[in-house]
């Protein structure tokens, strides 16, 4: 299969190429070409496949060719081995026809396992092939860091630094990250903000000479085709349980870069019958002023209880509009132009109209999250944690039909958020699961450094394995 650039500007690509480049070099996100279609009666014959062999169904059409089906096995095989619940993904059910996919059994207690498990091992494997090594820097505000770690730490291959804006990440969320063992992880806390981080991140891809001439940057952030793929499995996953393909099932997903739920439209675009996908956004709420008012205007970040999904500008979207606009890079490449320049962005009257069909939104503040994680808990002790919540209202309010099971993705344990339960009327910390309740003793290792390029990148260049 290969891989074409949303702003149609680079030739069609592999999937290796795809995933060690992350983004294309014309600025567009990589997508499949064609994407594969399958028929009811086929969805049908996966009802009692294990996670990981429906895994490798979902997955190996867009890998083919470039990973081993008995590869593939084994990487899918290891990276669902450490998740804690028998069913990798779960559904617990929270009202007559609805739905908790709890996705937060993974090592870091976030959906981003099921991706970045993934994409650590497959990196790690085509690496190998290649005879090469690579260094993953990425920039993270909470749960990112610690999944890509969580993914990383057994890669011969990998060196990973992650930089977090020192003392402004949860203590859970810091202790995630600087608490692995493995010389290859190498946790920074830049004295400064978020988008300091990411700016030296962005300034360290390009100009990477810094590092010796066989190492080369991966980037592992939301926009990795590899990421999206492996999020397609657990939609196909939760809909079987309830009786799809034969009836729709609809989903509601807190969202922050649109990764997640765009996921679900793939699933829906090869074949799954999806009635709607309900995007729920905290007070940063682009995506759902654009479909409700067509204003995908920018504006200032927000810091709220949901810091996850705390974003100016969802960067997956483009590949949803890639769609919207039947496929034409050159519209798309005029369309994020014009963002760039203005802030801001309309939808042409058609494309609105498609995404609503299958999409609706609704935003969620912290107000809202709390009374829900409240209203919950009153109601059957079943406890939130912040972005779950904004996925369940926004079910709750966008749902047109009652007989279509709602399914609210759960994007994280309630032990990551315990400020937000807390303030929500939960009367204690929410206890972290077995594996992790020595977090507060374990030791930890982190660099605390000064906002510096140089100084950054000499760091790195002399902390590469050999
Ligand atoms: C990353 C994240 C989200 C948002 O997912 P996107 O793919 O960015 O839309 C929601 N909830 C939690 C807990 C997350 O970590």
């Amino acid at each position: 299969m290969k891989y074409i650039s949303t702003r149609g500007g680079v030739a069609p690509q592999s999937f290796e190429e795809v995933v060690l480049a992350g983004l294309a070099s014309d600025g567009g996100l990589y997508v499949p070409e064609t994407l594969p279609r399958f028929s009811e009666a086929e969805i049908a014959e996966w009802g009692g496949l294990s996670y990981t062999d429906l895994a490798f169904k979902v997955m190996s059409p867009f890998v083919a060719g470039a990973v081993p089906e008995s590869e593939l096995k084994r990487i899918i095989a290891l990276s669902y081995q450490g998740f804690r619940h028998r069913a990798v993904a779960p559904l617990v059910q929270t009202g007559a026809n609805d739905w908790v996919l709890e996705l937060f059994h993974g090592p870091t207690l976030a959906f981003k396992d099921f991706a970045l498990q993934f994409l650590g091992h497959l990196l790690d494997y085509l690496l190998d092939k290649r005879g090469e090594k690579a260094v993953i820097m990425g920039a993270t505000s909470g749960d990112t860091g610690s999944a890509a770690i969580e993914g990383c730490r057994r890669c011969k291959n990998i060196d990973i630094f992650i930089l977090h804006p020192h003392q402004r990440v949860s203590e859970v969320q810091r202790r995630q990250m600087t608490t692995v063992d493995g010389g290859n992880i190498h946790n920074i806390a830049l004295k400064g903000n978020f988008d300091d981080c990411q700016n030296l991140v962005k300034a360290s891809f390009a100009d990477q000479s810094f590092l010796p001439e066989d190492r080369r940057l991966v980037a592992v952030n939301s926009i990795n085709w590899a990421r999206i793929m492996a999020q397609i499995v657990y939609y196909f996953w939760s809909a079987l349980s309830l009786g799809g393909p034969l009836r729709p099932v609809s989903f509601a997903v807190p969202t922050g870069n649109f990764g997640d739920i765009f996921a679900g439209y793939l699933a829906h675009r090869m074949g799954l019958p999806v009635d709607q996908l309900i995007i729920g956004t905290n007070a940063n709420d682009i995506l759902h002023r654009c479909l409700s008012a067509n204003d995908h205007s920018r504006r200032e970040l927000i810091h709220s209880f949901s810091p996850s999904m705390d974003i100016m500008v969802s960067s997956n979207f483009e590949r949803l509009l890639f769609d919207l606009y039947d496929r034409d890079g050159s519209a798309i490449a005029r369309l994020m132009d014009d963002f760039r320049t203005d802030g801001t962005l309309s939808l042409n009257p058609e494309a609105l109209d498609r995404a609503r069909s299958l999409f609706a939104s609704h935003r969620v503040d912290d107000a809202g999250t709390l009374a829900a994680i409240r209203a919950e808990y009153e109601a059957s002790e079943y406890l939130m944690d912040p972005h779950t919540a904004i996925g369940v209202v926004a079910g709750r309010a966008c749902r047109r039909r009652p007989d279509v099971p709602m399914i609210a993705l759960s994007t994280a344990h309630p032990a990551k958020f315990p400020e937000a339960v807390r303030k929500a009327g939960y009367p204690e910390d929410p206890p972290l699961p077995h594996h992790m309740a020595d977090l507060f003793e374990r030791t930890e290792r982190y660099e605390v450094m000064d906002n510096g390029l140089a100084e950054v990148n000499a760091y790195m260049a002399a902390h590469l394995s050999a």
